[in-house]
């Protein structure tokens, strides 16, 4: 029976994001995943500016900008706009580009770090005890199964996860808007201001997102009163219609490439963790593309859940798995909700509703407040996790622009474990720990593996205020565990 730490069940960017921060940290990870080869779909197409920040921190940022474009205005209905351009992030907006590079990337990222990845296995089965997990995969393509032993299993495996299924876990919810089409379209007389474009009526909604300045364009067009199912075939006159009745003109659509209609849902699973079974990404939450939140909300379950693991199987304490959960399962909820308001005020049907909410919405983002806090939630960095109460301000919130000398945050983060951030002017202590200085004013802080501060005061501190007792508390004792290897 093959036998690994940990099996991923699923390898889209959930699954490569996972596997590959795990193999990082000296973890033995197998990927075990249906298809032959990376999904040629192109789905989501925005990476939001907190996921390139976690993509820099794995070298794989500056790579995925050469085959895109970053835009910064979001141009909504009632000729609001959100400006993206004052985002508190090196990434000042949002990049373009199709899902197949994100998807590409992240497994050159997982196999180059060292994780096995088998395309082509179907798990169907599973059975947990108290030491680990048994899996079943069968060939895709017929043959014997073969049974996978691991000691804990994440299934990144989609909405239809069938690790959840098996886990007995539930996702509720329910299907929120139906005969949406996506599409790539190249257009003849698409809008040439840049940025995105989002124009309804409430009867049709249309939206654009330029692939840089080659006249392709990802498009999303919704009608009221053409509702069909999911496998009902898409047609080009239909794209184009909708577009020029959301946005008031014709756009002139030369040519469709790929296509296809969906159906949005609103699910979340009850739990993130079963015994030694988790879900992360799709197979733990589903919404509706507003926003463009699913691919990042789930590499950033990714990144927060495999140093956890990574740590948990040196012998830190098993408490730490659980707070994946505890942190990930409120910002699940928190981007079901955002997607899902962003969704209904698009579709708002025409009325006093709609015309108070296209009134507002330019004054509210005309406000410079307002429109910071909508942009920086949508892109993800203004994200905190819960601190105790006894703890620093800064506990929960994000290190990486957090002004250096020498390297920036993410570069540092290229090697796996905690970062200890000294004060300006401070000596280099001694630890085995990755260590850089403020070129700011503020506190010493103790870096997440996942960017996040678990620890801020002075350096010098000892005993149950020092940087050394979270330390411990996060990994439990043992060198390993403080570098990750
Ligand atoms: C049509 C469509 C349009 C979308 N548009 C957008 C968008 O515009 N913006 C946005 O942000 N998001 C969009 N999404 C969602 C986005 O694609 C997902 O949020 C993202 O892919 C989630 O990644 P994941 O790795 O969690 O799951 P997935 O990408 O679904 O990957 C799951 C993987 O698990 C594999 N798998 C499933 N079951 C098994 C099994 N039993 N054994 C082995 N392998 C298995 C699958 O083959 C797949 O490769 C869209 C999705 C769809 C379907």
């Amino acid at each position: 029976m093959p036998a690994t730490e940990v099996v991923v069940v699923g390898g889209g960017p959930t699954g490569m994001a996972l596997a590959g921060d795990l193999a990082r940290a000296g973890r033995q990870v197998t990927v075990l995943e249906r298809w032959p080869d990376v999904n040629p779909s192109s789905r989501a197409f925005a990476v939001q500016a907190r996921t390139l920040e976690v993509l820099d921190s794995r070298g794989l940022a500056d790579p995925l900008l050469d085959k895109g474009i970053i835009t910064d205005a979001v141009r909504l209905f009632g000729g609001a706009t959100l400006d993206l351009s004052r985002l508190p992030s090196r990434y000042r907006g949002v990049l373009i580009t199709p899902q197949t590079n994100v998807d590409r990337a992240l497994e050159g990222y997982a196999r180059a770090q060292g994780a096995t990845v088998l395309r082509g296995a179907e798990v169907t089965d599973l059975v947990q005890d108290a030491d680990g997990v048994s899996v079943i995969a069968r060939p895709k393509n017929g043959g014997e199964p073969t049974v996978w032993r691991a000691r804990y299993v994440v299934g990144a495996d989609g909405a239809h996860s069938r690790v959840r299924e098996l886990a007995g876990i539930g996702f509720p919810g329910e299907s929120v808007l139906s005969s949406v089409v996506l599409a790539d379209v190249r257009l003849d007389r698409g809008p040439t201001e840049g940025g995105l474009t989002m124009a309804s009526t409430g009867e049709v909604f249309g939206f654009l997102a330029p692939y840089g300045d080659t006249g392709w364009f990802r498009s999303m067009t919704w009608d009221r009163r053409h509702q069909l199912p999911d496998d009902a075939p898409v047609d080009p006159a239909e794209v184009g219609d909708v577009l020029g009745r959301a946005l008031g003109r014709d756009v002139g659509v030369a040519e469709i490439s790929w296509k296809s209609r969906f159906h949005c849902e609103e699910r979340q699973a009850e739990r993130y963790r079963a015994g030694r079974v988790l879900l992360a990404g799709d197979a733990a939450h589903v919404h509706s593309p507003m926003g463009g939140q699913g691919l990042n909300t789930g590499v950033q379950d990714a990144v927060n859940l495999a140093w956890k693991l990574a740590l948990a199987l040196t012998g830190a304490p098993e408490s730490i798995v659980d707070t994946y959960h505890a942190e990930r399962y409120p910002v699940g909820r928190d981007v079901l909700a955002r997607s899902g308001a962003m969704m209904r005020a698009i579709t708002q049907a025409t009325g006093p509703r709609r015309s108070l909410q296209n009134l507002l919405a330019p004054r509210l983002l005309g406000i410079r407040r307002v429109s910071d806090a909508m942009a920086a939630g949508f892109a993800g960095v203004t994200l905190r996790y819960p601190r105790r109460r006894n703890e620093h301000p800064l506990v929960g919130t994000r290190a990486t622009e957090i002004p250096l000398r020498g390297q920036r945050l993410t570069v540092l983060q290229r090697e796996p474990g905690f970062v200890l951030v000294r004060e300006s002017g401070a000596r280099r202590l001694d630890t085995d720990l990755i260590q850089a200085e403020r070129a700011d004013r503020g506190p010493a802080v103790l870096v997440r593996p996942d960017g996040y501060i678990a620890w801020a005061g002075s350096s010098a501190a000892t005993g149950r205020d020092g940087w050394r007792t979270t330390l411990t508390a996060w990994t439990g004792d043992g060198q390993r565990a403080v570098t990750g290897r």
